[in-house]
């Protein structure tokens, strides 16, 4: 790809293509990704053979516009793939959305050059990367960030420290959130985003050890006078960088929720099994009312989570306002792994503690997607603020 544009518009993802493009993944994670799950994830192993599979599926253009190389995925298509993939392995789509989130910034607010220079590029996963916006000191509050951007002739000068940087080690540019003015009020207006790639002045100082959402790399990044030149600040135009991560966090947010529906569906899947296989009391314990309640529960918060992860995308692809829906999906839906987690354990009894079953390792995962992409405090509020709003209108 030389990221010239083709003269005719390519047509969009159709219905059709969503069911073949769903059936491949399905083919791809029986084949290559489920025998392989286990030993890569006890060993926190990048998985790099996954990764290359993942650039032939298009994975990483998944939601770039097709006239870019990518597949022009509508957000609910992306939602049940991304959920269909975290029924397996949540960690994987960790290494194509914050990637996608990047390229969502870069084609909703990146000038002609910035999209013709980098997003067939995104598209074909030559260049993978993410998103930094938070830093030691500051997650939630980002308006807060220290990480300075000064310009300087036909570059700006960078000095800061991200971290929790999913795909820091592996990725190679990042979607960098920065201060251009840290004194201007109201403090957003202070903030810009640009495309950072790895060289002099940008190093990875450490890979962070986690609970869970093993496999991928989170790591801190150090810019120490790292030069970038003008021309990759997001939009051309200070202080619209906080604009563009929040736009940015609804997509985020409707992955999370996608990831959190993938691994209620994992947990509750493997309890039905179990359920059917394990005995006391001289018959399948699925036959023990105390256990159906369980089970009840879980398949029924599987389902509301999936309605609302849909919602969500639905109004998203509309261009809609969705921040109030995708918060209601994010915070819902991780809900809903956390309890489906613990459940799918207690009822799996000592076989739920072992590692040599897939059970706790959605115990371990659940609680990622109620701190990623705005902690589901900050979702609740965010529902309540947009509650009152739309009912003041
Ligand atoms: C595995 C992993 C991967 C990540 N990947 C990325 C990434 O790729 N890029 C990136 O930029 N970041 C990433 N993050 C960071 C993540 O987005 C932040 O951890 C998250 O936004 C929370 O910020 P914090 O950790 O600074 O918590 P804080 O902001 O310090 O919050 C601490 C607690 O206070 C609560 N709180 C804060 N403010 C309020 C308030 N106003 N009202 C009520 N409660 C409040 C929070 O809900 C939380 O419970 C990742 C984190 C993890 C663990």
């Amino acid at each position: 790809m030389d990221g010239s544009l083709p003269e005719a518009p390519i047509p969009a993802f159709t219905e059709a293509d969503e069911a073949q493009f769903l059936d491949t993944i399905r083919k791809w994670l029986d084949r290559d990704v489920k025998p392989h799950v286990m030993a890569l994830e006890r060993e926190d192993t990048y998985p790099s053979e996954m990764v290359g599979q993942m650039r032939g599926l298009g994975l990483f253009g998944a939601t770039i516009a097709p006239e870019y190389g990518g597949l022009g995925m509508p957000a609910a298509t992306y939602a049940r793939i991304v959920s269909l993939i975290s029924e397996t392995w949540m960690s994987l789509t960790g290494i194509f959305n914050s990637h996608l989130i990047m390229a969502a910034a870069v084609q909703r607010f990146g000038t002609d050059g910035q999209k013709s220079r980098f997003l067939p590029r995104f598209a074909s996963g030559e260049i993978r990367g993410g998103l930094a916006l938070t830093e030691p000191d500051c997650g939630t509050d980002l308006q807060a960030i220290r990480g300075r951007a000064v310009r300087d002739g036909d570059d700006y000068v960078i000095n800061g420290t991200k971290t929790w940087i999913s795909n820091g080690i592996e990725g190679s540019c990042f979607a960098l959130l920065v201060k251009t003015d840290p004194d201007i009020e109201p403090r957003h207006r202070g903030l810009s985003m640009f495309l950072a790639e790895k060289r002099d002045g940008f190093r990875v100082s450490r890979k962070l050890g986690k609970l869970g959402y093993k496999g991928i790399d989170s790591a801190e990044l150090i810019f120490e006078d790292y030069r970038v030149p003008a021309d990759c600040l997001i939009g051309a135009e200070e202080g619209r960088g906080f604009r563009h991560a929040v736009a940015g966090l609804e997509l985020g947010r409707i992955n999370v929720a996608a990831r959190g529906v993938g691994v209620a569906k994992a947990a509750l899947d493997a309890a039905v099994s179990y359920s059917q296989i394990r005995e006391t009391f001289g018959k399948p314990i699925c036959e023990h009312q105390a256990i159906q309640l369980k089970l009840a529960e879980m398949a029924t918060r599987c389902e509301a989570a999936k309605l609302l992860v849909e919602q969500a995308a639905q109004a998203y692809d509309k261009g809609e306002r969705c921040d109030m829906e995708a918060g209601m999906a994010k915070y819902f839906a991780s809900e809903a792994a956390m309890e489906n987690s613990a459940e799918a354990m207690r009822i799996h009894g000592g076989y739920g503690y072992s590692t040599e079953l897939p059970v706790e390792r959605y115990y371990r995962d659940a609680p990622l997607m109620c701190i990623g992409e705005g902690t589901n405090e900050m979702q609740r509020i965010i529902i309540a603020r947009q509650l009152i709003a739309r009912d003041r209108q």
